[in-house]
């Protein structure tokens, strides 16, 4: 159904961050056919559904460039731990007992967090990417899925696997989703096996999608298993990195690093929730945007955040990094929302497609009510979005035209039901 927006204020992400008031958007076939005045739009344009949207803000969906979204099932075990602990004392044991309805249940949970929040897209690693797609599927998001994997050379069925999933789902669910290959992490993975996944992302022409410098330990222990080189440059020397390539976390990582992602032209997902919470350190962003990189941003799974919620990656990114620069200009409001948004698409090879309210666009927006007292004096609303917003005031949230998520209802989903099977899948998880 062709839906258009009146009297709405317009956050547009464009290249000029362009902000609109009292504006119309029409929304045609999926796409966004007219930003502007009300009496510029199209003549020959009759909607299914007017939307009076005065007192409401239309922007971007977020982009969520780092996740694994099943790991709701793991929301709230394992708190207040660093990252080996919690990855390989609590995580990785109970990964091992997961089953295809569990990964399901955790990523229509998932789904369903980022459509309550206002996410339209995001770069999924995990287990089960061919489950997930099921739930990608039924909630209507747009995503790029990875088939996360770890081994050596005995586990080469796992990069064939893992291809074979990127031959069956890329541009399935009507096109909403993309692939990449992604092995986890180098402490996790051999060289045998990372050279197999660089071989596999050429031959199916797909990005490589990576953990990276998430830790000085583990950049330290990197350098002594592979001659001094440290995660970036290891990857670059084994020709992991294009500018494809989506790598995750960058929190350890030197001015060498820095050239060397810059060279490439990669991208960088980077998750400040997850890194505070798991005590692994603050990522140079800052550096990393002077250097030219770009830099997306990411929630990380919701066992290490706890949540899906990119309103609060979004302050965090925005504070965080003047807090720990002592420079108020480091991370603007702008370049917080334009790293949530349209820097995501970029990172994920969509920038053409979503990120940003541009006619011709695919309609991937949200609508947010604007009328709580944070949101004045009326002024330049991008701060108001940034540094006093919440996910709370998104009151719809539409994904290439079809609306998934109004009024905190999503149409398409019985809540109350998956919410009660997933709570006994996940405590049954825990206990098996
Ligand atoms: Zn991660």
């Amino acid at each position: 159904m062709d839906i258009r927006f009146d009297h709405a204020a317009i956050l547009t992400v464009d290249g000029e961050d362009r902000e609109l008031s009292d504006a119309t958007l029409c929304v045609k076939d999926g796409r966004i056919a007219y930003i502007g005045g009300a009496e510029g739009a199209p003549q020959d344009y009759s909607p299914g559904r007017t939307i009076d949207a005065k007192g409401n803000l239309l922007m971007p969906g977020f982009v969520n460039a780092h996740t694994h979204l099943p790991m709701t099932l793991f929301r709230g075990y394992a708190n207040d731990l660093n990252l080996q602990d919690w990855l390989f004392g609590n995580i990785i044991p109970l990964e091992d007992k997961l089953t295809a309805e569990d990964v399901y249940l955790g990523a229509m949970v998932g789904a369903a967090e980022m459509l309550l929040s206002g996410t339209t897209c995001f770069l999924d690693m995990y287990d089960f990417a061919d489950t997930i797609a099921v739930a990608v599927e039924k909630s209507g998001l747009r995503a790029v899925l990875c088939q996360g994997m770890a081994g050596d050379g005995g586990n080469m069925q796992k990069i064939a696997k893992a291809k074979e999933i990127c031959q069956r789902f890329q541009g399935a669910a009507q096109g909403r989703i993309t692939t990449m290959i992604s092995p986890h992490a180098e402490y996790t993975c051999s060289e045998e096996f990372l050279l197999a996944c660089r071989d596999a992302a050429q031959e199916l022409g797909v990005g490589v999608h990576v953990h990276a410098s998430e830790t000085a330990k583990e950049v330290r222990e990197c350098m002594e298993r592979h001659d001094g080189l440290s995660p970036i440059r290891y990857f670059d020397k084994l020709g992991l990195i294009t500018d494809k390539t989506v790598l995750a976390h960058c929190v350890a990582i030197d001015s060498g690093d820095l050239e060397t992602l810059a060279a490439r032209g990669a991208h960088v997902a980077h998750n400040p929730g997850s890194n505070m919470k798991l005590a692994s350190g603050f990522a140079p962003v800052p550096a990393l945007l002077r250097g030219g990189i770009n830099v997306a941003l990411g929630t990380d799974g919701a066992s290490s955040n706890n949540n899906l919620d990119m309103w609060e990656e979004m302050a965090l990114c925005a504070l965080m990094h003047k807090g720990f620069s002592g420079d108020p200009k480091a991370i603007p409001a702008k370049k917080a929302l334009r790293m949530a948004t349209i820097d995501g698409a970029r990172a994920l090879g969509l920038e053409d497609e979503t990120g940003s309210l541009e006619v011709g666009k695919k309609a991937d927006l949200i609508l947010v009510d604007t009328q709580g007292p944070w949101y004045y004096p009326r002024g330049e609303m991008v701060n108001h979005v940034v540094y006093a917003g919440h996910s709370a005031d998104v009151k719809m949230t539409m994904v290439e035209g079809r609306i998934l998520m109004e009024d905190g209802r999503i149409p398409h989903v019985d809540m109350p039901a998956l919410l009660d099977e997933f709570n006994r899948a996940a405590l049954a998880l825990r206990a098996r």
